[in-house]
């Protein structure tokens, strides 16, 4: 390393590729991957190598705070951040005052760093007295939260990517980390040319690039996974390819899940899925043959009105082998943020407290109250993300402030977000970008620092804890968002927050941590700095941290052991295809953009692997509907429509299609918002929305 690069981490998924930045004389910076850095030792994908693009390029940002006088004045004026936020926290004191602290919210991200996410949590949980503060993780990984609540006690993923070279078998499902997490998928890939003997099962409706290169894909109906999972745990029993002793002595619910799993034949569960029985077998014997198994999932399982149950299914796959707390196995949810973890980490969630309490738990909420120096935190569970939106629609919830995130892209039924942004009496967009979609519904515009521009700390997929410097000023006006929130607290009249710097916010989070299972107390920003990366817990001051958890097989459950959550064999609740709409529509990623192309949209390089969005249709249906290659085609769900290029494929199934879910309407138009065909149906248990399966119908478009 040369003596001016300065260490951070990549801003863009959850894999936390350690980067080394540098700056020239005119503050432009160039970034390559960290060859010392445990995770991607110097690589990055195609996302992370362009990086400095986005940091360079200033031209769409906003510079300055923008605020509309009344709802009745077309234009947003430029105003001082004095008046900015003394304008907030006016309408939001009156707004409570008149209706209750239920009728304001928070809308935040997985891409804020820890202390912002801290902050945010501490201001509208402890001061402004509502739990109504979710964040767009909800859309990613929420479903894999409660699975591994109520599977191990807490939400603790127990495994490290140093697993990965350890492991002989992967079952890599509902998820392409080829295209959304490639450096780990690279890990894989090059751990395999050097063993020849390990092996990777793919479960996927599309043969993706992780699929193609898988040595078995399992190319199931979508919506059947949990009888996929069930159906290669009857087969793990039949074989006694389980670890009986694991069973026995670590864990519990093991009679119900074994009746469960052996009502449904291989032969019916294979023509349910719609995968050969052969393959089914070759699967479980695979998974039931290896040293380490390692299960890795994202938003495929996730993403679905059944998400907990699926992650439930898979987890107990886990258990049945014993293949947790071991080296080279376990159950890795992947996590789609940089700091989605993070933000789970300190309660950023409607229904979550910091340090992994329990929002329903009268004793956690008195004990964090108790720390944040309040009288008490609600026990009415706020609104998650797709319930903020509905409730601004119908006006029960009147203001709402949104940070780094682009909801009228990314949530399901965006037509109907976009209303309920228009009917609400006061939205605030802090971001970074003019190219965010819903800042034509904000009241108040407040320009925030990005990526190297403010210090902070993040979490990755693996629970590694890295520092972020600032390396690089601001453009404009722009302010930290930590900074912005605690001007308008101390605006609100709120005590506590007035930190002298982001390391005091990070060691009161840290404090907090103290004795619990994500212990940090000993964790601070010069161990950060001078030493490095660490995964939580780390609880002595000579702790190195904790790469793998459960290795004494104690778990964080009452009983200490691990729990086989029964899938309700309500297999798929999402509405079923007809014959108005006879295609199941998936959506999902392409390798080169990243959510709502913020930031990668304005990296021309990035445009050329999938310069627009187009419906992958497999031939034969392409054919009975008379479309071809290029065709312009309308889909229609029940919601709206979209109208996009067809692009034929045999690599989807036949009766599925697929469309990514990057454009918005401003990169595009509203014709290319893939959003607008999904339902705001959501998992009862995660509130997650059912991305993956709408029921669409496909025709050729005619101009009327
Ligand atoms: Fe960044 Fe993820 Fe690519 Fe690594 S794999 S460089 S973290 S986008």
């Amino acid at each position: 390393m040369q003596d001016n690069s300065i260490k951070s981490t990549c801003s863009y998924c959850g894999v936390g590729c350690g980067l080394l930045i540098k700056k020239d004389s005119k503050n432009k910076v160039s970034v390559e991957g960290d060859p010392d850095h445990p995770v991607n030792k110097g690589m990055l994908c195609s996302k992370g190598r362009n990086l400095h693009y986005v940091v360079n390029d200033t031209s769409d940002r906003l510079l300055y705070p923008q605020m509309r006088w009344s709802k009745s004045h077309p234009n947003l004026d430029r105003v001082d951040w004095d008046t900015a936020l003394e304008r907030a926290a006016h309408v939001f004191k009156s707004i409570i005052k008149q209706h209750g602290p239920d009728s304001v919210g928070f809308y935040v991200s997985g891409q804020c760093l820890t202390e912002e996410y801290y902050i945010a949590n501490k201001l509208v949980k402890g001061f402004l007295g509502t739990n109504n503060i979710d964040t767009n993780s909800r859309l990613c990984m929420s479903s894999a939260v409660v699975g591994y609540k109520k599977t191990f006690g807490e939400d603790s993923v127990p495994i490290a990517y140093a697993d990965i070279e350890l492991a002989d078998c992967f079952l890599i499902t509902g998820a392409n980390p080829a295209y959304c997490h490639p450096i780990l998928f690279r890990r894989i890939e090059a751990h395999k040319e050097k063993n020849p003997d390990v092996k990777t099962i793919a479960v996927d409706p599309r043969r993706t690039d992780t699929a193609a290169y898988a040595d078995l894909h399992l190319q199931l109906l979508p919506g059947t996974d949990i009888i996929l999972y069930n159906a290669i745990g009857r087969r793990l029993l039949e074989q006694g390819l389980v670890d009986k002793d694991f069973i026995d002595n670590h864990t519990e619910g093991f009679a119900q899940y074994r009746a469960q799993v052996m009502q449904l034949s291989l032969k019916e569960a294979a023509k349910q899925c719609g995968v050969p029985v052969a393959d089914i077998k070759k699967a479980a014997d695979i998974i039931g043959i290896s040293k380490g198994f390692i299960s890795m999932w994202a938003m495929g399982l996730n993403q679905s009105v059944v998400g907990t149950n699926k992650n439930f299914a898979l987890l107990n796959l886990s258990l049945i082998t014993g293949q947790v707390g071991k080296p080279g196995s376990g159950p890795f949810s992947l996590t789609g943020q940089p700091n989605a973890m993070g933000g789970r980490e300190v309660g950023g969630m409607a229904n979550l407290l910091a340090v992994h309490k329990d929002l329903m738990n009268e004793n956690h909420r008195r004990e964090v109250a108790h720390f944040w120096g309040v009288n008490e935190i609600s026990g009415k569970p706020g609104y998650t993300a797709t319930q903020m939106f509905e409730a601004l629609e119908t006006g029960r919830l009147k203001a709402v402030w949104i940070i780094c995130t682009n909801p009228s892209v990314s949530l399901p039924d965006v037509r109907k977000v976009d209303k309920a942004l228009q009917n609400a009496k006061f939205v605030v967009v802090q971001d970074i970008s003019k190219r965010s979609d819903t800042l034509q519904y904000a009241d108040l515009i407040l320009p925030a620092a990005g990526w190297l521009e403010k210090e902070g700390t993040m979490t990755n997929s693996e629970r590694r804890i890295s520092h972020l410097p600032k390396v690089v000023e601001a453009p404009g006006e722009a302010r930290p968002d930590v900074e912005i929130l605690c001007d308008f607290a101390q605006k609100m009249g709120f005590r506590g927050f007035d930190y002298y710097n982001t390391s005091e916010i990070y060691q009161e989070y840290a404090a907090m941590t103290k004795g619990t299972n994500i212990d940090i107390s000993y964790l601070n920003y010069d161990r950060l700095k001078n030493e490095g990366t660490f995964q939580w817990p780390v609880n002595t001051y000579r702790h190195t941290g904790t790469p793998r958890l459960f290795e004494d097989k104690k778990f964080y459950t009452p009983s200490k052991k691990a729990v086989f959550n029964i899938p309700s064999t309500l297999y798929n609740r999402s509405i079923k295809p007809d014959a108005e709409y006879p295609f199941v529509l998936t959506t999902g990623r392409v390798r080169d953009q990243w959510h709502t192309m913020t930031k990668t949209g304005k990296v021309s390089r990035l445009k050329t692997h999938y310069p627009t969005p187009v419906l992958e249709i497999h031939p034969v249906d392409a054919v009975k509907l008379k479309i071809r290659e290029g065709t312009i085609c309308e889909v229609a769900s029940e919601n709206g429509n979209v109208r996009v290029k067809a692009k034929l494929t045999d690599t989807i199934r036949q009766g599925v299609v697929f469309l990514p879910m990057h454009w918005g309407k401003k990169l595009a138009s509203d014709l290319n918002r893939t959003n607008n065909l999904t339902q705001n149906m959501v998992d009862p248990q995660s509130k997650e929305p059912d991305f993956k399966f709408t029921a669409v119908r496909v025709e050729k478009y005619t101009k009327k």
